[in-house]
């Protein structure tokens, strides 16, 4: 009996200590929480309260030489729910999955999650959000945003490049030039109480956003388009795997034309050209052939200049006054440079003619002559 006191005791004093431990730890751990971290918990709070919506800036267009528009925007709807706004979940659940074509589950997950503001789906067509801001649901909200749009598709695809999810640059001048293209966000700050009600009183702090500058260049796309289908006619009747052309205006060097086919569509960028069957790759794999399509064979890869480099040659010959367009020359076929033998593309030689045909025979000896 006395032992078993003793015990009953002693269990007492242990869980009395062990409680008032706990209380203290608890104690500590909410003054910590008022007092030092009481900046973070605010800002949270108002992160809660404050429902911040960025308004899009309009990336700038991208015009050719003749003020042609070859990018441009086109106005899209950004469709979010705020959880503590919606009424009826039930009705949010049915209209939003069937107007954007997106399963109960994945709109009953979003409706459901209790957060500030939650995106249901970007990039929904004019029509489409205007339709869902007529139901005026509670707690459903439609934003507008820009996307990127190329009204030619195709047509100089790998000189312009394209924009990604958030509207900036990928490829080509749309990452180039991001800095004057991109604008600046605005945004739209609503207070709300704790339950998410907007309070009126509070008002919208409006931040208007500034769009981006437009970029001119000194492409053509009348040229650029003649030039395509130039490309296109000989590389099917070489078989050729690709065709670049370019065309510089001769006084200033400006590029009027740069086409390199087989070009992609801008629209749809990430859409891999027929006969690749991107299932059956990985995704490493997919990546290779995407980046494959959209590489500019014209800035990046290098090709020798061959005869078209003669006519350089040449004019500098006749500037010079070390050949007249009468001199006479003689081709056996090959010439001799120190101890090598270099062939003309005619290896039975182009035999006795004066510059102005050699220049027509685009004939290697009278060149390499010329130079030496
Ligand atoms: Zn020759």
């Amino acid at each position: 009996m006395e032992n078993s006191k003793t015990f009953h005791r002693k269990k007492i004093v242990t869980i009395f200590f062990g409680s008032l431990m706990i209380i203290l730890l608890l104690a500590a751990r909410l003054g910590y929480l008022m007092i030092f971290q009481s900046d973070y918990y605010t800002e949270k709070a108002d992160d809660l309260h404050e429902r911040e919506r960025s308004i899009k800036a309009a990336r700038g267009r991208i015009l050719d030489a003749n003020g042609t528009v070859i990018a441009d925007n086109k106005t899209v709807c950004t469709i979010s729910v705020i959880h503590n706004q919606i009424k009826e979940p039930d009705k949010v659940v049915e209209i939003l999955s069937r107007e954007l074509e997106l399963s109960e589950d994945y709109v009953r997950k979003r409706v459901e999650k209790y957060s500030s503001i939650e995106r249901i789906k970007s990039n929904v067509g004019k029509e489409k959000g205007d339709a869902i801001r007529a139901y005026n649901l509670e707690g459903v909200k439609v934003d507008e945003d820009y996307k990127r749009y190329y009204p030619y598709d195709t047509l100089a695809s790998k000189v312009l490049g394209f924009t990604g999810g958030d509207n900036q640059g990928i490829i080509g001048l749309e990452v180039k030039y991001e800095e004057y293209l991109q604008g600046q966000e605005g945004m739209i700050l609503t207070v709300t109480d704790a339950r998410g009600v907007e309070i009126d009183a509070a008002g919208e702090k409006r931040v208007e956003s500034i769009p981006g500058n437009d970029l001119y260049i000194s492409l053509d796309m009348n040229i650029q388009s003649y030039a395509t289908q130039l490309a296109k006619q000989v590389m099917e009747t070489k078989e050729a795997e690709r065709v670049s052309i370019l065309v510089m205006n001769p006084q200033n060097g400006e590029l009027m034309a740069m086409v390199d086919v087989p070009e992609f569509d801008l629209n749809n960028p990430y859409t891999l050209p027929e006969g690749i069957d991107s299932e059956s790759l990985t995704e490493e794999q997919k990546q290779e052939q995407l980046n494959r399509m959209w590489r500019n064979g014209c800035i990046n890869d290098t090709y020798e200049p061959g005869s078209t480099f003669k006519i350089i040659t040449a004019a500098a010959g006749l500037e010079e006054g070390v050949v007249t367009p009468e001199d006479r020359f003689s081709c056996p076929g090959f010439i001799m440079v120190e101890d090598r033998r270099i062939r003309c593309h005619k290896t039975a030689g182009h035999g006795a003619q004066n510059f102005i045909e050699a220049t027509m025979n685009s004939c290697n000896p009278v060149v390499m002559e010329l130079q030496a």
